[in-house]
């Protein structure tokens, strides 16, 4: 199987599956005192070192979570405490939108959806319009958007929001570990993560919280005030060390691995292109992460066109809400038809795509239109 499927989840990277079992061989609970409980914490801190060298932040700044999901809701929550509207926008993730509605749900006029335009990117206007006509507790807004790959450019979304006193919420969960990241450079106050998206285990993640940021301290999780109060519970050693494991690695191969990974996804749409003149790529006139390539084939439903291709994992772009048969909101909220979303697939690459990867799915893609088109024309007739 050719594995195109990295933004639902990347293959477990070698560091991280050796450092997770290391990890799970040993016993110890990082909150004990003894040798074993000792070891477990060191093995902690040196994954939370590696995770803030990935980020540029301090290590204090992070608190682990069991994904971007808990790292959403705990940030949006939190920030919504603050008092004043949250902002966010229609081609987030659920688990930014869902949050969103929930915390909101007994004031719904302090939930502000900004628009995004064809190419997925957002309009600024509306939140500057918003920051002036009323106090904003937070804006969320996502650094890649997890179906097109679009970048939301959160520079000049920070200096607006700063300025009228609301803080920044960035979901990261696509961009860490494929491009570079520098958190002394882009004033997010608090950013989502979770580890399985760059090569580490699933249900890990993490939450950034800046240093200073004015946040009321309100824990999803309550108990052993874990994670300096912030999300209480055993610390999962094993998870938490295969994400350190994976953020090194991915540290270490940045430079390189954006560039190579932008031109294998250049190649995979070169070839659908020429050999399928009416589909389209979405979000291409965006800046977008290197790895994600959101194609539509206009008539052609994408389950047809993944079943088509059975050799090719690749998704039809809802694969995160869990088998969900309903259209994509973000292509929706794009200006796509219901159509269209429907017959959009999502291919993603990461660390491990070869050349021979996109030569093969390339070739098995345009295979597959050419099956269901002449299927559905047999069905006409
Ligand atoms: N945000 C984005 C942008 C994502 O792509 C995902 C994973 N589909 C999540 C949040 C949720 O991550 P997790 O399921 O690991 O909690």
């Amino acid at each position: 199987v050719v594995y195109l499927d990295y933004n639902a989840t990347a293959p477990l990277r070698p560091e991280a599956l050796e450092a997770t079992l290391a990890a799970l061989h040993s016993v110890g609970n990082a909150s004990s005192m003894h040798h074993p409980g000792r070891e477990a914490a060191a093995r902690v801190d040196v994954a939370r070192r590696h995770l803030a060298d990935l980020l540029n932040c301090s290590p204090g700044e992070i608190i682990f979570t069991s994904g971007a999901t808990e790292a959403n809701n705990l940030a949006l929550r939190a920030g919504y405490a603050r008092g004043g509207m949250l902002v966010t926008t229609a081609a987030e993730h659920l688990a930014v939108i869902e949050t969103a509605r929930a915390v909101t749900a007994e004031q719904q006029d302090s939930l502000l959806v900004l628009p995004v335009d064809k190419d997925g990117v957002v309009d600024l206007e509306p939140l500057v319009t918003a920051l002036r006509a009323r106090p904003v507790a937070l804006v969320s807004l996502m650094l890649a958007n997890n179906e097109t790959g679009v970048l939301t450019d959160l520079a000049p979304v920070c200096k607006v929001a700063h300025e009228a006193g609301a803080l920044v919420h960035t979901d990261a969960t696509q961009y860490v570990g494929r491009l570079p990241l520098d958190l002394r450079a882009l004033d997010v106050d608090l950013l989502s993560l979770s580890a399985h998206k760059f090569g580490g285990p699933q249900g890990i993640g993490a939450l950034f919280v800046r240093r200073g940021a004015p946040l009321p301290h309100r824990p999803l999780l309550v108990g052993g005030g874990h994670e300096r109060g912030w999300r209480a519970g055993t610390l999962n050693v094993a998870g938490i060390t295969g994400l350190g494991a994976a953020a090194r690695a991915a540290r270490q191969e940045l430079a390189h691995e954006a560039n190579r990974i932008a031109a294998l996804r250049d190649a995979l749409e070169e070839a659908l292109i020429a050999e399928v003149a009416d589909c389209r790529i979405n979000g291409a006139r965006a800046p977008r992460l290197p790895g994600v390539s959101s194609v539509t084939f206009p008539g052609l439903p994408a389950d047809a066109v993944l079943a088509a291709m059975p050799h090719v994992a690749a998704s039809d772009g809802s694969a995160c809400s869990s088998g969900a048969p309903s259209p994509s909101h973000v292509l929706l909220a794009m200006g796509h038809s219901r159509d269209d979303a429907d017959s959009t697939v999502r291919f993603s690459l990461g660390y491990a795509t070869t050349e021979r990867d996109i030569e093969r799915a390339a070739t098995a893609a345009v295979d597959a239109v050419q099956h269901v088109r002449s299927v559905m024309a047999a069905t006409v007739e």
